[in-house]
């Protein structure tokens, strides 16, 4: 496989050439006429297209084949005539005069090959897979397409006009790279991409003039692997300075956050005890006053049992601007993953969500839940399982299918299904460990919930 080094030619005003008449060959003459180079097409019959273009002096164009010497002078040339006989002869022209050539779809004959490209102006994301599979090239460039919107094309040329201006003004690097970190992470994109040019304007002469105070966002990081993880997670964690995260978190998720983050786990259980929440209260006032833009990175939805409540308390009465980025919660991934419909009709109609452990530790009471809902789901299931199903059965009877879901999301994801009255014995039997979720039901025996779980073994 040949190794590539790629590089943006500067072709303004050069003369490259372009051999073959059909409508590729005028593709790549539009493209070279795009990067101001000044073209020459050799084409025994060219299409009308390059015809035109030559008419109008946008281009020079010699109708005849192909001959020994057109090459001369180019500093870069594209031979898309299709012809082996050309493709060979234009091959030991250009090894002879030193011209970088291209011949189209003949990887073994390029000096050089075209990447996939992304275009948002200035922005130009090229992908090359060096020729191993042009499919997967274009693939990712249609999703880096959707990633970056139409809105990054005016983003760069503001933030090249700012840059611009501060090293007029010779600010030091530091706090160039404080401005450029405060309108990558800013409104000033969503305000483009909404249409509103001067808004954007306005917020980013803000962000030159003083960088922003510090943030919290407290995100949801889903159940498991990175794949659950929101648009809005991914984008807090690459921009982040620090991120403070639970012990559950995947080390996909983390590996997302940018180069420069900070990774902090506050979940680790030292000498057997966690981290206390005022300790995490008072590392995000911290690092807030600081001016870091800091994530507090929760399993799952920040709200559903992740003291994300309590955390959004602390921060709003210190006056800290908080932002909240919701998360697949387990509570309905976990059944989900498992192929276990909530609600289904004609069989539950209603789901309540609880934890096995209270307030302290101590054991909840949910028999009341059990008998209101046709559906309950159980967090922190393991801990103190048989006592729950106990609980649980005397209410709705130990016949009542019900599902453990372990580690659902994650590739040691693990489902165990028995009778209510059982499944504590199945769960051990199974060594099934934590993080694990009960759900107790009759849509765990419901048709559709076997029927995915056999369909994806
Ligand atoms: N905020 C989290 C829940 C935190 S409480 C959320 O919204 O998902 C921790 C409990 O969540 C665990 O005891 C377990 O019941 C459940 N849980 C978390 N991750 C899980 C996973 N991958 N599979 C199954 N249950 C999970």
């Amino acid at each position: 496989m040949t190794r590539y080094f790629p590089v943006s030619l500067d072709l303004e005003d050069r003369p490259c050439v372009v051999l073959g008449g059909g409508a590729l060959a005028a593709e790549k003459a539009q493209g070279l006429l795009a990067a101001g180079a000044r073209v020459k097409v050799v084409a025994g019959e060219p299409v009308a297209e390059l015809r035109q273009a030559a008419a109008a002096g946008r281009l020079a164009l010699v109708e005849r084949e192909y001959e020994p010497g057109d090459l001369a002078g180019a500093w870069l040339a594209i031979d898309a005539s299709g012809s082996d006989e050309i493709n060979t002869a234009s091959r030991r022209e250009a090894a002879g005069c030193r011209v970088l050539l291209n011949v189209v779809d003949r990887a073994a004959l390029c000096d050089w090959i075209a990447p996939a490209i992304v275009r948002r102006g200035p922005l130009q994301v090229a992908v090359s897979t060096s020729g191993e599979s042009p499919f997967l090239a274009s693939e990712l460039r249609r999703r880096l397409e959707r990633e970056l919107g139409a809105e990054w094309e005016p983003f760069v040329r503001l933030v090249g006009e700012v840059r611009r201006r501060l090293r007029r003004e010779s600010v030091p690097a530091a706090g160039q790279e404080a401005v450029y970190l405060g309108l990558l992470r800013s409104d000033v994109r969503r305000l483009l991409r909404e249409g509103d040019a001067e808004g954007a304007l306005l917020l980013a002469e803000r962000i030159v003039r003083a960088p922003r105070p510090g943030r919290v966002w407290l995100v949801g990081a889903g159940p498991g692997e990175a794949d659950l993880l929101t648009l809005a997670a991914r984008e807090a964690l690459a921009t982040a300075d620090l991120v403070l995260h639970d012990a559950l978190v995947d080390p996909d998720v983390l590996a997302l956050a940018g180069p420069r983050t900070r990774l902090v786990d506050v979940g680790k259980r030292a000498g057997g005890r966690r981290m206390p929440q005022e300790r995490i209260n008072a590392m995000l006032l911290e690092a807030a006053a600081r001016g870091d833009e800091v994530v507090r990175l929760k399993g799952g939805d920040p709200f559903v049992f992740g003291r994300g409540g309590e955390e959004l308390a602390a921060l709003a009465e210190a006056g800290v601007e908080v932002r909240v980025v919701p998360g697949v919660s387990s509570a309905t991934a976990a059944p989900t993953l498992a192929g276990i419909p909530l609600t289904l009709r004609g069989v539950a109609s209603s789901v309540a969500f609880a934890t096995a452990r209270g307030r302290g530790g101590a054991r909840s009471d949910l028999t009341a839940l059990a008998a209101a809902a046709d559906t309950l789901v159980v967090l922190m299931a393991l801990d103190g399982l048989a006592g729950t199903a106990e609980a649980l059965a005397e209410v709705v009877g130990p016949a009542r299918p019900a599902a453990v879901v372990a580690a659902a999301g994650t590739s040691r994801q693990r489902v165990v299904r028995a009778e209510l009255g059982m499944v504590a014995a199945a769960c051990s039997e199974a060594r099934l460990e934590p993080p694990a979720t009960l759900i107790v039901g009759e849509v765990v025996a419901a048709a559709s919930a076997r029927g995915l779980t056999e369909a994806t073994g």
